[in-house]
């Protein structure tokens, strides 16, 4: 028998776009490794060390650390269902596509929720929030640490601080943030966040680590309702990522192989080094994007190193560019997202993408293209 349809044959492609970022070689290896039972002593033993290293990452001892099966939507959705009720007040800050999201998704499990808003490229400070958490009192607060469509690097410690002095609850969208830029899980006392593999950790999409604080743990425990989700029941999960192993889902394996060798790789850089160089190799792209009269969308002082969000210069057809960069010379950046439509550029600098090589490839081939 033969089949018409081709082989895979993916063309190569260098990824700088808002996501996914280039995958490790290493990573892809260890996709490739042999398939075994989800409850096989080697898979568990796999998860305990993914656990643990997922703690490192996330600088927390949350025992309830663990990867979602799914992307980072559904680690925002597991945070959100597990900690909201219906009838409960959420306030979700929203500057950008993904804090939009995180009000839908709320919405969707029964949340009242009030949104505070700030323009595109802006981040939120403790004044803009400090009066809301004053009038509504919610039980959770929702928030993006690195707002992919905008580039917007959102400082979480002092919005915690004020939070949790309104004893509410914070979750937090790590899903661009894990891995590029400082994270403090415990020393910021989040209590719940969501990344994804596929932006700094340099994985493939298809996971997303999450982590749970005590307090969050005892708010999913003591629910008066069942998670609207079977599948993201936290207190469900918590059988399979525990001390019991109990069988929920089959775990994706080989995703498990990727994410543990993905990690792997960010400890034995050291994640100080990790962060440093996603920092220095973003001023090399700054520098060379500004010398060719580019410029940032994003409030200055709040940029982030792995997504560099750049106005479209006057004139120029951004589709055209685009379809050039990708043609002739294989690179993928990302277009603008609703209101950033036509008007920006996302280039991303994420995990294994975050080298010089890419920064030199992205400079040159935008130079020949805009001369
Ligand atoms: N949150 C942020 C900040 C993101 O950048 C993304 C994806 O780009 C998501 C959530 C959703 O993640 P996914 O597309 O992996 O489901």
């Amino acid at each position: 028998m033969t089949t018409t349809f081709p082989e895979l044959n993916p063309p190569v492609r260098v990824l700088m776009g808002p996501g996914p970022s280039d995958t490790h070689p290493r990573v892809l290896q260890a996709l490739a490794k042999g398939t075994v039972g989800h409850l096989d002593p080697y898979y568990l033993e796999t998860m305990n060390g993914l656990q643990e290293m997922l703690r490192q990452v996330y600088r927390t001892k949350n025992p309830m650390t663990m990867a979602i099966s799914g992307t980072g939507s559904a680690g925002m959705e597991a945070v959100v269902d597990n900690l909201i009720e219906p009838g409960d007040k959420m306030i979700v800050c929203v500057n950008g596509v993904f804090g939009g999201r995180m009000v839908d998704v709320a919405q969707r499990a029964g949340a009242e929720v009030t949104k505070i808003e700030r323009p595109w490229g802006e981040v939120f400070t403790v004044d803009d929030l400090k009066p809301v958490l004053e009038s509504v009192r919610p039980k959770v607060v929702g928030i993006v640490m690195a707002e992919t469509s905008t580039g917007a690097w959102q400082p979480i410690e002092e919005i915690s601080k004020l939070v949790h002095s309104y004893n509410a609850l914070l979750a937090v969208d790590a899903v661009t943030a894990l891995g590029g830029i400082p994270l403090e899980v415990d020393a910021w006392n989040i209590d719940a966040i969501y990344s994804g593999t596929q932006k700094c950790l340099s994985c493939p999409p298809g996971l997303s680590p999450v982590s749970f604080s005590p307090a969050a743990m005892e708010k999913v425990m003591s629910r008066k309702t069942k998670v609207q989700s079977w599948y993201l029941d936290v207190s469900m999960l918590a059988n399979y990522w525990g001390q019991n192993r109990v069988y929920h889902h089959t775990g994706p394996i080989n995703m498990t192989y990727a994410l543990y060798e993905a990690l792997r790789l960010v400890l034995e850089e050291g994640l100080e080094k990790c962060h440093a160089r996603h920092a220095l190799n973003h001023k090399a792209l700054r520098a060379g994007l500004e010398a060719i009269g580019i410029k940032y969308s994003t409030q200055e002082g709040h940029i982030l190193p792995q997504l560099n969000a750049v106005l479209i210069p006057e004139g120029i057809d951004d589709a055209k560019v685009r379809g050039d960069l990708l043609n002739r010379f294989g690179i993928e950046i990302g277009a603008g997202l609703g209101a950033y439509k036509g008007k920006v550029w996302r280039i991303g600098l994420m995990g294994y993408g975050s080298r010089p090589a890419n920064v030199l490839l992205i400079l040159s081939a935008l130079e020949q293209l805009l001369a």
